[in-house]
């Protein structure tokens, strides 16, 4: 057993942390302000670094390495994350790592060639539409449904919350969308497929939210949009497992967003308790405060290490199907992303209290991570209480599921 990265790695993670402090960091203030999307300079010089292609294979124009890409991508999302406390830009970068692997493993080959190329090379926007506004956690019970037609799918519904429908108007790309296709067999009638944002039918409406204000988020309705077959994933109707398997991978690389983020915080922490003076000596030497930054460095330093185990766990099984049971898979992941958003929420409300008034200022990034971070704990890629379903069907059995 090896917890280290290797060099490689290493090295890997080095050039996105030295990259982010130079060109993201200085930025960050200015992507939450303006909420007018990430400065292309920012997306240009990630491409010029390969970062968009680190879960793409070589042959669709990425950089992944075999059997590591979930590694590689969980320290890129946690470099990037340190540096746009935003959460804008981390969650942008996470959801085209994370949703054109699953396309990598179940796309056809027209999509691949069609959509991974340019997710890399940073053009295109990759996203994931299941939200419903009937309700994000039960996915069971969703309405869109498509008919099938010659070659391709008829799409009539309405998505909602969901990311990225303003950059993939302005720049290309769409989501991979859940749809019913037999509604009388529940979750064994759905498909998920690819569906570029400027198809015919589309209709799109921006939502103002508290946080992450450099990407999007917003309604998708559709009415009689035109899908062809090649952009459907895997075969007709297993679409909702597929969605789950995508689902792991994209919410290891929440988590990282959230580690990452919090890890930075937690510095600003200590840098500014050791400076700021009160009653005769710095802030840090009371225990009150020490204490208080001890333990969220214990649990981060823990949660670190379960997210590297998770993520090795699903690169096992990239190679090999068979290497690890998927129940195993889906309890480790639920107990990364049930903790690492509410953890890293924890830290960033302390990390503004160690600062005093000027952590609730727009002096420090910390209330910008408090905002973006919240997201992953009302819901988005699954709230903490499904996340607690996850683990105790797993760790109690199947009387634990609300559903049939
Ligand atoms: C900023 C942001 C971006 C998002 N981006 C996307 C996106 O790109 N694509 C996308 O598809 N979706 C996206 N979402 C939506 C997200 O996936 C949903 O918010 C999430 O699935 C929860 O759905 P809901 O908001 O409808 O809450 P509901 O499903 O109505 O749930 C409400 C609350 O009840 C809890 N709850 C639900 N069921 C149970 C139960 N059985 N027992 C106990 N508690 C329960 C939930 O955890 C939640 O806290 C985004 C959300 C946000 C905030």
């Amino acid at each position: 057993m090896d917890f280290r990265l290797t060099e490689e790695q290493n090295l890997f993670k080095q050039t996105v942390r030295e990259f982010s402090e130079k060109h993201i960091a200085p930025r960050s203030r200015e992507i939450d302000r303006k909420a007018e999307g990430i400065p292309e300079e920012i997306i240009k010089g990630m491409a010029d670094l390969g970062l968009w292609g680190v879960t793409i294979p070589e042959e669709y124009g990425g950089s992944a390495v075999r059997g590591e890409e979930l590694v590689y991508a969980m320290n890129a999302v946690h470099e990037i994350a340190r540096a746009d406390l935003s959460m804008s830009l981390p969650v942008y970068y996470l959801l085209a790592l994370g949703w054109s692997y699953l396309v990598v493993r179940h796309g056809t080959e027209e999509l691949k060639r069609e959509l991974l190329p340019r997710v890399a090379n940073g053009d295109w926007f990759l996203g994931i539409a299941t939200t419903e506004p009937s309700g994000g956690s039960d996915l069971a019970n969703i309405r869109t449904h498509a008919k099938k037609s010659d070659a391709q799918y008829i799409v009539n519904g309405e998505k909602i919350y969901i990311s990225g429908v303003v950059e993939a108007a302005q720049r290309g790309g769409g989501h991979l969308t859940l749809f019913k296709t037999a509604p009388e067999l529940g979750t064994r009638g759905m498909t998920f497929a690819y569906v570029p944002l400027k198809s015919s039918g589309i209709t799109t409406q921006k939502l103002t939210m508290m946080g992450r204000m450099g990407l999007s988020t917003g309604m998708i309705a559709y009415e009689n949009v035109p899908v062809p077959a090649k952009y459907v994933l895997g075969e007709e109707n297993r679409g909702f497992y597929l969605a789950m398997e995508g689902f792991n991978a994209a919410r290891v690389l929440v988590c990282a967003a959230c580690t990452g983020g919090a890890e930075r915080a937690l510095e600003l922490s200590a840098e500014y308790t050791k400076q700021r003076n009160l009653f005769g000596q710095p802030l840090a030497k009371f225990e009150g405060v020490s204490f208080e930054i001890a333990d969220d460095y214990a649990k981060l330093e823990m949660l670190k290490n379960q997210l590297l185990k998770t993520a090795w766990m699903i690169d096992q099984v990239s190679i090999n199907p068979g290497a690890i049971a998927r129940k195993e898979i889906n309890a480790n992941v639920a107990i990364c992303k049930l903790t690492a958003p509410l953890l890293g929420v924890e830290i960033a409300k302390h990390a503004m209290m160690h600062h005093g008034a000027m952590g609730y200022t727009i002096e420090t990034p910390i209330e910008m991570l408090f905002r973006g971070l919240m997201s992953y704990v009302v819901g988005a890629e699954g709230g903490a209480n499904i996340m607690r379903i996850i683990i105790a069907r797993e760790f109690i059995g199947d009387v634990a599921i609300p559903y049939k």
